[in-house]
């Protein structure tokens, strides 16, 4: 599943090729991955391309938007004469000719350019959307990790009223946004702090540091390209290297480069949750 590294890549990656460029054509091949009115986007430019929590938004003249969201195995790729960038969903859909079979929807822009959206499973979605609807939705979610509403005080707020495991509270997006599983065992043991805490026993200096934490191993996920596992395809440009970076996510039975303790999975709210019972309490 794409985590806010990988979107914030795939960002910054299409912005500088799509923006300027107009939609010419939208060929959606996959009714359920497509939502609103195509026509109020046909014949107008791509302004600029943002990024809120997992969102990747397309933004029109007019308040208008395309929003998108790639789910567990979304992916955009643009192909224009000279260039092939992207990213997502990791699959081999990456360097094959497109559309392909996972081409759920297809804009034809300018310049003879193509921005495809591949999905196997079709949990991912494109939506067009008013200004007022977008802000309406990131209003449900907590400020990104990676911004300064994201402070102390505020976290200290957030976990004083749940005793949920601080893991779960610090991965609720109605809390806080874009930390991910790997991300958030990662950022645990870098703080020294046990995913099975409740939230609330955290003293003000534990917050500051798994707060810290956090913000550090999200900006060395951003700057690295995210973490590209399982990937059987690596292209240049595509896959992120984070996964040369784990601090504990998939290192079970390894030695903690903290303290050299043996790590351990475990399963928490369903998900592996990875971590040093010997520095992490
Ligand atoms: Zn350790």
């Amino acid at each position: 599943m794409p985590e806010l590294p990988e979107v914030e890549n795939i960002v910054r990656k299409l912005g500088p090729v799509v923006s300027g460029k107009t939609i010419e054509d939208i060929t959606v091949f996959r009714d359920k991955s497509f939502q609103g009115e195509a026509d109020l986007v046909l014949g107008l430019p791509i302004e600029s391309v943002s990024r809120r929590a997992k969102f990747i938004r397309f933004h029109f003249p007019g308040n208008q938007n395309i929003l998108s969201h790639l789910k567990m195995t979304g992916q955009f790729i643009y192909v224009d004469n000279e260039n092939r960038v992207g990213g997502g969903h990791p699959t081999a859909d990456w360097v094959k000719e497109l559309p392909s079979r996972h081409t759920r929807v297809q804009l034809s822009l300018s310049g003879n350019a193509t921005l495809f959206f591949n999905d196997q499973r079709v949990f991912g979605w494109l939506r067009v959307l008013a200004d007022p609807e977008v802000e309406a939705l990131y209003g449900k979610y907590g400020p990104d990790i990676n911004t300064p509403a994201a402070s102390i005080e505020y976290l200290a707020n957030k976990f004083a009223r749940t005793s949920r495991p601080v893991k779960i509270a610090l991965m609720d997006n109605s809390i806080i946004c874009g930390v991910g599983n790997i991300y958030a065992c990662d950022a645990l043991n870098l703080a020294g702090i046990s995913p099975l805490r409740p939230a609330n026993s955290l003293s003000l200096s534990e917050i500051e540091k798994l707060l810290q934490s956090a913000k550090q191993v999200i900006d060395l996920g951003i700057k690295t390209g995210g973490a590209t596992i399982d990937n059987y395809v690596n292209l240049d440009g595509f896959a992120g290297s984070y996964q040369n970076h784990l601090q504990v996510y998939g290192r079970e039975g390894e030695k903690c480069y903290q303290c050299g303790g043996v790590i351990e999975k475990i399963k928490l709210g369903g998900r592996g949750t990875y971590y040093c019972p010997h520095c992490q309490v």
